[in-house]
């Protein structure tokens, strides 16, 4: 087995992770991975640049660079063509809400505390009881 790649940090997994033409057949399916759904969480919704963005997701700014071009031409295909969207697979862990960059700007973990915006995951050990 190869050894796996540099896994993406990504702090909370969609709440909902399939999109498509309302009122209409989908004309196909497009998969877009977890790592890249979150490049364009931080870069188009919390106005990261990809600097910041590579340093959030702990890779560096050249692969953030390729994942965020492949997840936006999905979505433009998506769009486009009435393609169903969805986000599944890819390779990243999920962050605790603490380390490195989280906690703050962009981690929804963080904010899991007031309003309950992370599904529940089993990977993840909870400190709290
Ligand atoms: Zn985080």
């Amino acid at each position: 087995m190869p050894r796996p790649k540099k896994w993406r940090k990504v702090c909370c997994l969609p709440e909902i992770n399939r999109f498509g033409p309302i009122g209409s057949t989908p004309e196909g399916v497009i998969v877009m991975s977890v790592d890249e759904y979150e490049t364009v969480r931080l870069i188009d919704f919390e106005g990261m640049t990809q600097e910041e963005c590579s340093e959030h997701m702990n890779v560096a700014r050249t692969t953030v660079q390729g994942i965020y071009d492949a997840a936006r031409k999905k979505i433009a295909d998506s769009l486009v063509n009435g393609k169903t969207l969805l986000i599944e697979g890819g390779e990243y862990f999920l962050c605790d809400g603490r380390g490195g960059q989280c906690g703050g700007m962009g981690c929804r973990r963080s904010r899991a505390g007031r309003r309950n915006d992370c599904p529940p995951d089993d990977d993840n050990k909870r400190s709290e009881t």
